[in-house]
């Protein structure tokens, strides 16, 4: 197909959707992008595994997917060939319609007509995925093709595994055809909108904002909160970043701007922490947490959240604990991770409560995934002996530094506290679990090393946090 043939594609109308700047940016200046994070390039191969395997719900399809811009005229002409044949199932269907290229996950034809399946690896179906659909099926009735249906094919939340997995059972989809039939003259004005952008001379005075982040973190935050001082109120951490959004568009630019007395109870806290540089402590609620004497272990767990589920009994995206490394008070170390591929479940049971026997009480280096692993999968381990997220203090503010973002990761909160012992980690919590199953595509490989040692950095950043909290606390 002559690159003429489209200016937008789905992903550049939805990236204009989120900002119109960010389009523009996209297609005139794409090198000004920020690199992509290991992170979201890992949420784009588990999307990917994910879409593979919905096409079992339709088995035995043709596939029209295009490895290169180079081939979307072939996958035109061969989407459009196998329509006018009938054929009963078609995956990556390709369409054109108002300079808009969009490629349809799966394409059905039975005697009730055409129905299209969108799939998405996620449990819910948002706003943005329906604006999506709708876009799709815009396309696709304006090329030419009558619809029957749309569905959107989410990842069934009540799914249990049990045995090889059930792809009738994974997926659910979701029958959004009224809604999105209904979206047309929105996205044909927005199709409008987006290619009026394309031909500025210059990218639109978009001033940075919620949108950097809504729906997804935008990838030219590099470039354009570049000058964005270090006093802004969006740097003030601690505070929804809505709220410092509508503070912002209020007018109050510097943390310095804020009148005494703006905002709620706990932002006029935080706000004059910033102002005069001052830590926040709540004393009472780390005792209650942290403030017990005797034998405790700090552990970092390694936590998997596969989107199919690897083994029985557990839902797709629910946290798997697969592995653990600890430091005693005592500064005694140890290691466990399960083989990848080998259900975890009983061997973790086992090695927590040895651990919890040994020692009586253990701090973990925490994330809300480690937490609700230990709620579900160990409740009866965790109503026996006392089990602490520690990064939970920091999530509730009962320990809050100006500048230290109470969501941040324990290694990233011991960098930011400056405390002497601490090992930097290299890997975030969400890469150690992805690291740990790309080995399970190598049977004979152990875990890595590196996963291993950001586990133990991590153990030994809860025990230096821990011990700064104390430190804290009976100082005052
Ligand atoms: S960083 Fe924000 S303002 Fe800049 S292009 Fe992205 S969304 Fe738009």
């Amino acid at each position: 197909m002559a690159k003429e043939g489209y200016s937008l594609s789905k992903s550049t109308f939805i990236r204009g959707q989120q900002c119109q700047k960010s389009l523009y940016l996209h297609k005139n200046r794409p090198f000004l992008r920020d690199r992509l994070s290991p992170e979201q390039l890992a949420k784009f191969r588990r999307g990917h595994d994910v879409g593979k395997l919905a096409w079992q719900l339709f088995p035995g399809g043709i596939s029209c997917a295009a490895a290169h811009p180079t081939q979307y005229r072939a996958s035109l002409e061969k989407t459009r060939s196998l329509v006018e044949a009938n054929t009963p199932v078609i995956y990556e269907a390709a369409f054109l319609h108002d300079g808009v290229l969009v490629f349809l996950d799966i394409l059905t034809k039975d005697e009730a007509g055409w129905h299209a399946f969108e799939v998405k690896s996620s449990l819910s179906v948002s706003d943005t995925y329906i604006t999506d659909a709708a876009l799709q099926h815009y396309v696709i009735e304006g090329s030419g093709l009558k619809l029957s249906s749309f569905s959107i094919i989410r990842m069934n939340p009540d799914y249990i595994r049990q045995g090889e997995p059930d792809v009738i059972g994974l997926f659910e989809p979701v029958d959004v055809t009224e809604k999105v039939a209904g979206m047309h003259a929105f996205i044909a004005g927005q199709i409008i909108l987006s290619k009026e952008v394309l031909a500025l001379k210059h990218s639109p005075p978009i001033p940075v904002g919620i949108q950097c982040y809504n729906p997804y973190p935008c990838d030219f935050i590099g470039h354009c909160w570049k000058n964005t001082g270090k006093d802004s109120v969006y740097f003030v951490y601690g505070i929804p970043f809505e709220r410092r959004d509508a503070l912002v568009k209020a007018g109050y630019t510097a943390v310095s701007d804020i009148p005494e007395g703006v905002g709620q109870e706990s932002e006029v806290a935080i706000f004059s922490a910033y102002l005069s540089g001052n830590d926040l402590i709540n004393e009472e609620k780390i005792r209650v947490v942290a403030g017990n004497p005797g034998q405790a272990a700090f552990v970092a767990f390694l936590i998997i959240r596969p989107a199919i589920p690897l083994f029985d009994g557990f839902r797709p995206f629910e946290p798997v604990i697969a592995g653990m490394a600890w430091i005693t008070e005592d500064g005694s170390k140890g290691e466990f991770l399960v083989r990848p591929g080998e259900n975890p479940t009983e061997k973790i049971r086992e090695q927590l409560g040895k651990l919890l026997s040994e020692n009586g009480r253990i701090f973990h280096a925490g994330g809300l995934s480690a937490t609700t692993a230990l709620n579900t999968t160990y409740a009866g381990i965790v109503k026996q002996y006392p089990i602490a997220d520690l990064s939970e203090l920091f999530r509730e503010k009962y320990f809050y530094r100006p500048g230290l973002n109470p969501e941040a990761e324990i290694g990233e909160i011991a960098a930011f506290l400056k405390l002497k012992n601490r090992a930097k980690s290299h890997l975030s919590a969400i890469m150690q679990g992805v690291t740990y199953l790309e080995e399970d595509k190598n049977e004979n490989e152990e875990p890595s090393d590196r996963v291993k040692q950001s586990l133990h950095d991590d153990a030994l950043s809860c025990k230096s946090v821990y011990d700064f909290l104390i430190k804290t606390i009976n100082q005052n």
